[in-house]
C-alpha cells in the first residue's frame, strides 16, 4: 500500500489539510529515497494515537461554549511523545497531525530521545479573558489527561500558548497526580522548573541555523521576518545583535519596513505595548504579501504554515530562507525555490532550538537539577550545529535539497528504531 495523499481541490482544502498534504509529500520522498517497504511507509504516514475531545468552557456571562481539542502522538519509537499545544481558530485534526509528524522527524534529526506529538484547540485565545483561557486550558488538559505524562507525552508552548498556559497544565496534571510533576510539560516559568534559555530557544536556533547557512559574516546581511510573535521577534533581535540589518517585519495586523534597518529592540517594546508592529512611527507601512518579495538576503517565515506557495515563490528574491515556523513552504513552492537556487533551511532543522531546550528542561526536571544559561546555550549550539552539518553533507553527497536531506535523516532514524525494536507481538 502506498501513502495516501489527499486529493487537491484548492477551493475545498483547509489549511490543515494542506499542511498534512505537505507533510505526507515530504515523507513520501524520504521513504522512496530510503527504500522503505509499504508497511513501514504506512505506519509512518499515520499517527500512532489521535484523540479528539470536546472542551466545554464557562464564559464570563455564564454561557457554556464547546470547542474542539486534539492531541496527536504521531510516533513513539524513539522515546516519549513530545510537542507543543496550539490555540488557534483554524487548528484542526489535520493540522495537528501534520505538526505531530514534523515533531517526530525534528526530534530524530537533532538526536533527542523523543517521538513526535502535537496538541491543539480550535479557539482564538485573543477573544477570551484570562480566566476563560485558564478554565479552557485546565479542562482541555483534563480531557487529554490519559495521554500525557513525563514518561509518555510532554506538551510545550506553540502558537497561541505561553509560559502561563504551561503553568496551568503543570498544575492541573499535578493536582490530579497528587504531587508536583514539573516534567509533564516544558516551556514553564522559571519558578516552576523552567529552563534558562527556553523562552528564546527557538529564535536562538534560527539565528544559529541562519549563521551556519550564510557561511559569511552576518554584518550588513539584510533580513525580512514574517511573524513577530514568540519566535519572530527574538529571531529578529538575535540576528540584529550579530550585525544583520533587519529591514522588514510583519505580524497579523500589518508589516513595517525601513530600508536603513529597524531598531528591533525599540520595535519589540512598541509591539509589546500596543500588541502589534502596526503603526510603528519609525518605519513605513508595507503589505503582508510585499514582505515576501523584498530584495533581502534572508527571509525568515516565523508564523504559520503554507505562506510560501507556488503563487508567491517565483517573486521571492531572498537567496536564503530559514524557516522559524513549521511548514511555511508548500512542496510546489519548494520546487520553484530549488530551481531558482534559493537555499531553504527547513523547519525541522531551523526551528528545532525550541524542542532542544525543551529536552534540556525535561532532563533538568527529571534530575531535579538546573544548569546555567551558558551551559544550556552551549548544548543547544552543539546539537543545532551538528544537525546542520549532517544535513548539509548528506544534501551535498546525494544532491538533495536541505529539506529532503533533513527528512531522509529524520525518517531514516525513526525507521531504524522501529526495525530494531521489531513488531510486537
Ligand atoms: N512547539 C515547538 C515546536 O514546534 C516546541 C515543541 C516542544 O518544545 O516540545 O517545535
Amino acid at each position: 500500500m502506498s501513502i495516501m495523499v489527499p486529493s487537491k481541490t484548492p477551493a475545498l482544502i483547509t489549511p490543515g489539510q494542506q499542511a498534512l498534504d505537505s507533510a505526507l509529500h515530504q515523507l513520501g520522498h524520504a521513504a522512496e529515497h530510503l527504500g522503505l517497504d509499504d508497511g513501514l511507509r504506512t505506519m509512518l504516514a499515520t499517527p500512532r494515537r489521535s484523540l479528539t475531545v470536546s472542551v466545554p468552557v464557562r464564559r464570563e456571562d455564564g454561557r457554556m461554549d464547546v470547542v474542539q481539542g486534539f492531541r496527536v502522538q504521531h510516533n513513539v519509537s524513539r522515546g516519549p511523545a513530545k510537542g507543543g499545544i496550539r490555540f488557534h481558530p483554524h487548528t484542526d485534526i489535520h493540522e495537528v497531525t501534520a505538526l505531530a509528524m514534523w515533531m517526530t522527524w525534528k526530534c530524530a534529526l537533532v538526536g533527542i530521545p523523543y517521538g513526535g506529538a502535537k496538541g491543539g484547540v480550535s479557539v482564538d485565545p485573543a477573544a477570551l479573558t484570562t480566566r476563560e483561557l485558564e478554565r479552557l486550558t485546565r479542562r482541555y488538559v483534563n480531557e487529554i489527561l490519559p495521554l500525557i505524562g513525563p514518561e509518555k507525552d510532554i506538551p510545550a508552548p506553540d502558537v497561541g500558548t505561553d509560559e502561563q498556559t504551561m503553568a496551568w497544565i503543570m498544575d492541573t496534571y499535578s493536582v490530579n497526580a497528587g504531587y508536583s510533576v514539573p516534567g509533564v510539560v516544558t516551556g514553564k516559568p522559571m519558578t516552576l522548573g523552567g529552563s534558562l534559555g527556553r523562552a528564546g530557544a527557538t529564535s536562538r536556533g534560527v539565528q544559529i541555523a541562519a549563521l551556519a547557512a550564510l557561511g559569511r559574516s552576518p554584518e550588513g546581511v539584510t533580513v525580512a521576518v514574517q511573524g513577530f510573535g514568540k519566535v519572530g521577534a527574538l529571531a529578529a533581535q538575535y540576528l540584529a545583535d550579530v550585525g544583520c540589518k533587519v529591514v522588514a517585519v510583519s505580524d497579523v495586523r500589518g508589516a513595517v519596513c525601513a530600508p536603513s534597518g529597524l531598531d528591533v529592540a525599540d520595535l519589540r517594546a512598541y509591539s509589546a505595548e500596543t500588541g502589534s508592529v502596526y503603526g510603528y512611527r519609525h518605519a513605513d507601512a508595507l503589505g503582508h504579501a510585499e514582505l515576501f518579495e523584498l530584495d533581502v538576503d534572508l527571509l525568515v517565515p516565523a508564523a504559520l504554515e503554507g505562506v510560501i506557495t507556488e503563487e508567491n515563490a517565483p517573486r521571492i528574491r531572498a537567496r536564503l530562507i530559514v524557516e522559524g515556523a513549521n511548514g511555511p513552504t508548500t512542496p510546489e513552492a519548494d520546487e520553484i525555490l530549488a530551481a531558482s537556487g534559493t537555499t531553504v533551511v527547513p523547519d525541522i532543522l531551523a526551528n528545532a532550538g525550541g524542542v532542544i531546550v525543551s529536552y534540556l528542561e525535561w532532563v533538568q526536571n527529571m534530575q531535579a537539577f538546573s544548569w546555567s544559561a551558558a551551559e544550556v546555550e552551549m548544548k543547544l549550539r552543539d546539537l543545532m550545529r551538528s544537525a546542520y552539518g549532517e544535513v548539509k553533507s548528506l544534501a551535498a553527497e546525494k544532491s538533495l535539497t536541505l529539506r529532503q536531506a533533513a527528512h531522509v535523516i529524520g525518517v531514516g532514524r525513526v525507521a531504524e528504531a522501529h526495525q530494531m525494536r521489531g513488531l510486537y507481538p
